[in-house]
């Protein structure tokens, strides 16, 4: 459920809670976030010419200082190249209601719409929201200021305080929260407001904020700025057990080499991000193309984990999954190379459908409950999706899919199918990156050079040098474990685990393709239609055996047969009827196997590879190599979140998630 919104007789929008306006009347409001906020912090001038910015404002409300800052960077030729907007917002509002707003304000109206777009199941938590091609990156922090600003990892260079009037909203202003604002600032950073409240002005103070009054926006006669200057060394406790590992100054902006081993869908997510950031990346893989390995796999499923206490697994997994549809949004072509189809999730046989209910459900499943109420019934959200998930598949999805009625099952409308091999391909279409086919990488060494600072040599178990660069970040899967360090093995190798996958995959007769063709997922997944090849041929997968620490490919014709029957029974399971190949189409099957990486905890594995005390007898200046691998068979759905998070860290940037999931993916906890 979304917050009640009143509209005023002058068309200023009210909130019943906390009986006051968002806004004063549209000029007021625009001028207010204009000149009380952006301006307040010295924007845009402030930001010319850096790489990122990064703006931390609490109560998101309608956006609308969010999507004047977005404007006056969309305008600004000296605009960074990264717009980093984190927003508390413990009430979101409708998407109806924040483009009824946003329609006050043509210039905006745009940008409001593509915001709105991704305005969708808005949970406690975490969102990170990708605009205007993966350049404005808005955070929402779905949850009460304090509470959320204390889990989440960002260095803010401005600051908009904008909460209901202190009256009201007292919550929005007390000390506890500001100090959570200001463990988020940085020596210098700017901070605006709209309100003079002498306590707050004394809070601020306490909490190391230089004040001053100013000439105020009508009808307020004063507004407050800020600067961060405390007259102590602020400490903050360390968050990654292997210490933050910045970037040396010089590389701190991008404009370095980066090295990529590994060109799957993990090393082609890092590859982009990186780039993004100014980057020369070149990507090796020891195949001749890139996506040889297990993002070679014909189609797979991008869909969220679900579990009845919303573990850190099913919250990883949300925010891959809206990670990865907004860059298929971004990359691909919507049914050529993947399809926001919707996936059905098979419950365990037997497990009532109200399995949460019975069991008690954290915090988070019950807000996910109360805020999508009933599910839409299945037809309208294939055609306008409205929830991120539903409780009951509906009975008509159920029949369109030959289940019968009551077949305990979840649907996940924006989940959906998709071929790794194209995504990996659009990927790295980027003029800053360079993909080394045939380049075999088993070792790193550190190298001290006459003309410049110090950087890694990438070798093969020859010696032979394969590239020179000043970061690099083993993607590599199971080929990660082996390679050495300045001649040590990885201190993370005993985790990596190998896991063969083997897949049964077959085309449809001419015009026997289902056109009603969600994927369905279990225990097993069925993909019942992608597009194959250069043609285009209506094609099905069904998969994968789990054979873990088997690692022969080819595999042999006993085990082939045996994943292929394995497969089979899993498909009869999932799918005891309806439109799927029968006995004998599916013994016609071909197949195809692959490794994957998994890590002991089964979660991948995103930071750096070397503690801070391997550092120290490194060349200075040299950051430790990375990684970003262990995407056991969830790499559709998450290996693009975790390129975010690894670009993220590299870069001081706010975090794509809170700070409990970052730590659970953080290499730091098995290379301490
Ligand atoms: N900045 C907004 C804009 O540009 O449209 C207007 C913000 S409105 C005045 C204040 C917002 O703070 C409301 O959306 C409200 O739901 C939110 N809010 C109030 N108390 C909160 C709290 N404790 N934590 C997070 N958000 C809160």
């Amino acid at each position: 459920m979304t917050e009640t919104v009143q509209w005023m007789a002058d068309g200023t929008p009210y909130s019943p809670r906390f009986g006051d306006r968002y806004h004063s009347e549209a000029a007021h409001a625009l001028a207010q976030a204009q000149q009380v906020f952006l301006a307040g912090c010295g924007l845009p001038q402030a930001w010319a010419g850096q790489p990122q910015w990064r703006i931390l404002e609490t109560g998101f409300g309608f956006g609308l200082n969010f999507l004047v800052t977005w404007h006056a960077w969309q305008q600004d030729p000296a605009r960074p190249a990264l717009l980093h907007f984190v927003s508390t917002e413990a009430f979101p509002i409708a998407a109806a209601d924040l483009l009824e707003q946003a329609r006050k304000f043509p210039h905006l109206l745009p940008l409001a719409e593509e915001l709105a777009a991704q305005w969708w199941g808005l949970l406690p938590g975490v969102h990170r929201l990708r605009l205007a091609g993966g350049q404005v990156l808005l955070s929402l922090l779905v949850g009460d200021s304090q509470t959320m600003l204390r889990q989440h990892e960002l260095v803010a260079d401005s600051i908009y305080l904008d909460g209901f009037s202190p009256a009201r909203n007292p919550d929005m202003w007390s000390l506890h929260t500001l100090k959570a604002v200001a463990r988020c600032a940085r020596r210098g950073t700017r901070l605006a407001t709209w309100t003079i409240a002498a306590q707050l002005r004394r809070d601020l103070a306490q909490c190391g904020f230089e004040v001053r009054k100013v000439p105020g926006v009508p009808p307020k006669r004063d507004n407050l700025q800020a600067s961060f200057a405390p007259h102590w060394e602020p400490r903050k406790a360390p968050l990654w057990p292997m210490g933050a590992q910045a970037l040396p100054a010089r590389l701190a902006g991008g404009g370095g080499h980066a090295a990529i081993v590994g060109a799957g869908i993990a090393g082609a997510a890092c590859a982009r991000q990186l780039a993004l950031r100014g980057w020369q990346v070149t990507v090796l893989d020891a195949a001749s193309h890139p996506a040889a390995g297990a993002s070679a796999l014909p189609a797979g499923i991008f869909a969220p984990h679900t579990s009845s206490d919303d573990s850190l697994l099913s919250r990883i997994t949300r925010a891959g999954q809206r990670c990865s549809l907004q860059c298929l949004q971004q990359l691909l072509q919507a049914g050529v190379d993947w399809e926001m189809t919707g996936v059905l999730e098979r419950r365990q046989l037997g497990t009532p459908p109200d399995e949460t209910a019975a069991h008690g459900d954290g915090p988070a499943v019950s807000a996910r409950r109360s805020a999508h109420g009933r599910p839409p019934a299945w037809r309208d959200t294939l055609a306008a999706p409205a929830a991120d998930w539903s409780d009951e598949a509906s009975a008509a999805c159920l029949e369109a899919l030959g289940l019968p009625a009551g077949t305990p099952a979840l649907w996940h409308p924006r989940g959906g199918w998709l071929r790794p091999a194209a995504l990996v391909q659009a990927l790295l279409d980027h003029p800053a990156i360079r993909f080394v086919g045939n380049a075999p990488v088993q070792a790193l060494d550190a190298l001290e050079t006459a003309e410049g600072p110090p950087q890694w040599s990438l070798r093969d178990g020859q010696g032979q040098p394969w590239a020179q660069a000043d970061l690099v970040v083993l993607c590599a899967g199971p080929q990660s474990a082996s390679i050495r360090i300045n001649g040590q093995s990885l201190a993370a190798a005993p985790a990596l685990q190998t896991i063969r996958g083997q897949v049964s995959w077959g085309s449809y007769p001419a015009g026997q393709a289902p056109t009603v063709h969600p994927p369905v997922n279990g225990h097993g997944s069925w993909v019942p239609y992608f597009r194959h090849g250069q043609t285009g041929e209506a094609a099905w997968v069904m998969g994968s055996s789990f054979e873990r620490g088997q690692s022969t490919l080819p595999p042999s014709a006993d085990d082939a047969a045996a994943a292929h029957a394995g497969n089979w029974a899993k498909l009869q399971t999932l799918l005891p009827a309806g439109h799927r190949p029968d006995a004998q189409a599916f013994a016609q099957a071909r197949h195809w196997a692959q490794l994957r990486c998994a890590s002991a905890d089964r979660l991948p594995l995103v930071g750096p590879l070397l503690p801070a005390q391997a550092l120290q007898a490194l060349p200075e200046g040299l950051a430790s190599p990375w990684v970003a691998t262990a995407m056991g068979s969830r790499g559709l759905t998450w290996a693009l979140l975790c390129a975010e998070l690894l670009a993220a860290r590299l870069h001081t940037e706010p975090l794509p998630v809170a700070n409990p999931l970052a730590l659970a993916l953080a290499s730091d906890r098995y290379c301490k």
